[in-house]
């Protein structure tokens, strides 16, 4: 999910620098050669993510940062800050204008991807919780409040550990006031996860036992969300080989920092990640106590048609305006009709309900999916191509297909989905038009012989 980065840096050769890394991983990369500026293009282009220098003549980066930060226009967009190496003054000074996360110079091209990747998808799916709340808000739905500023509080920290704890760590994390919990890295630690209500796990791993990565993704794909997306800080030892810590960043590991540990780093990178938490925390609640009377289909939990229309029209100016892509799923559970003939109404309900299980668990969180009719289901996915939305909506219908649906004591039964896939074209004056498209595509799955994802005609090659 590349995006949008803006850098600034009032030295050329090191924007040169910066700007090839990130492009050669495919962001689209603005630059800005001063504080001033840099406000301007923030304000200009709505990047995803701003990479600040702080060293710069005039405005330095502080003070843009608290800039950006005060502006409604751009306090939403993450900011990392790139530090000299030795200053670790300046990442204190750098949290508290507002930044979300540091590099040092020189930068290393792990720890850059790393923290870059991390923030642009806090920052995509803060997105779509601030704009669901702003549907629920037009629907006349929700209190109303701004997200707060972020309190700095103390936190309710998860300590794993491979191999022996590192009381280093505790100490520096008991004598900030966190409360801290120590648990060894086995699975027994999952049930101290689900009781415990945590901010944040940090993992001490050890390069010769390797259950740490293992150990993440696990709980990277627990079905509860607030779980799933506990933030993880990984402590790696100094010798572990790039590949680990690359591969534990691509499941979902939100940092790492690397031993010898220094106290200042530790912690300005717990802070982060308890700051980034609690503001998920409260746009998530905001949405939840709001809407979930009014939006959601009682019987699938799946968004109903009235919070869709309101809704997917918002996704749509806004990624017209941003000019990034948006994709949509039209499924019809094939001859559902026969399944209630045969087994029943109850067993159709129950069907219908295992069916939105089954696509809710092979989605990402920023996805969405809503109930349009009694068997007919639109899945939104927002900043999504064509291609990406055809592999996702291939593996939505093996979901489906793989393995019978439970319907009731002794029944069970095989069901099968028809998707037609759409994203938006600059045909498409409205969302309704999107809609129609996919929901044409999907008609030709049926009459192609059903069970299969057609792509909407005017999008073949
Ligand atoms: P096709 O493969 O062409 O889509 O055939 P189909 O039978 O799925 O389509 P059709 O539109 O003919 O039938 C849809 C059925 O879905 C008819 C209706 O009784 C049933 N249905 C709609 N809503 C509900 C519901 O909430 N619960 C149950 N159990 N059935 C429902
Ligand atoms: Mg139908
Ligand atoms: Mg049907």
């Amino acid at each position: 999910m590349p995006g949008r980065v803006l850098i600034v840096d009032d030295n050329a050769l090191n924007l040169k620098v910066l700007e090839a890394k990130l492009t050669s991983e495919y962001y689209d990369v603005v630059t800005a050669v001063d504080g001033p500026s840099a406000i301007q293009t923030a304000q200009a282009v709505s990047p995803d993510l701003i990479l600040l220098d702080i060293m710069m003549p005039g405005m330095n980066g502080f003070e843009a940062c608290a800039k950006l930060k005060a502006d409604h226009r751009t306090g939403h967009i993450p900011v990392i800050i790139v530090t000299a190496l030795d200053d670790k003054t300046d990442r204190v000074r750098g949290l508290e204008a507002g930044a979300d996360d540091f590099v040092t110079k020189p930068v290393h091209d792990l720890s850059l991807f790393a923290r870059v990747r991390s923030l642009i998808r806090f920052k995509l799916l803060a997105d779509v919780w601030r704009a669901r709340h702003a549907s629920s808000s037009r629907l006349g739905l929700a209190a109303d409040e701004a997200p707060a500023a972020e309190e700095d509080s103390k936190g309710n920290l998860l300590l794993l550990a491979e191999s022996g704890h590192d009381s280093v760590i505790e100490q520096v994390l008991l004598a900030d006031g966190h409360g801290v919990t120590n648990v060894p890295l086995t699975d027994a630690a999952f049930d101290v996860i689900r009781v415990g209500n945590f901010d944040l796990a940090i993992v001490e791993m050890h390069p010769e036992h390797g259950d740490a990565v293992r150990f993440c993704s696990h709980l990277r794909s627990m079905p509860d969300e607030v779980l799933r997306t506990l933030p993880i800080l990984l402590v790696a030892l100094a010798g572990t080989p790039r590949d680990t810590i690359a591969k534990a960043l691509d499941i979902g590991v939100n940092d790492y920092m690397q031993r010898p540990i220094e106290p200042p780093e530790l912690r300005a990178r717990v802070r982060i990640q308890i700051r980034r938490r609690r503001y998920q925390d409260r746009l998530r609640r905001q949405f939840e106590q709001s809407v979930a009377m009014a939006s959601i289909d009682p019987l699938t939990s799946a968004y109903n048609r009235r919070y869709l229309d309101v809704h997917l029209d918002h996704l749509f100016q806004q990624a017209r305006g941003l000019g990034k892509p948006l994709a949509v799923a039209f499924c019809d559970i094939d001859h559902f009709k026969t399944l209630n003939d045969t087994y029943g109404h109850a067993a159709g309900d129950a069907a219908l309900v295992e069916f939105t299980q089954r696509l809710t668990r092979n989605l990402r969180n920023f996805d969405m999916i809503a109930r349009i009719g009694g068997e007919e289901f639109l899945v939104v996915m927002p900043e999504t191509t064509l291609s990406r939305a055809q592999r996702i909506a291939e593996r939505l219908r093996r979901k489906v297909s793989d393995k019978p649906f439970d319907l009731g004591p002794g029944q069970s039964a095989q069901v099968t989905v028809s998707v037609g896939i759409a994203t938006m074209q600059s045909g498409d004056a409205t969302s309704g038009s999107l809609i129609r498209r996919a929901d044409k595509a999907m008609f030709e799955a049926k009459r192609s012989g059903r069970n299969r994802v057609m792509v909407a005609a005017d999008e073949r090659p």
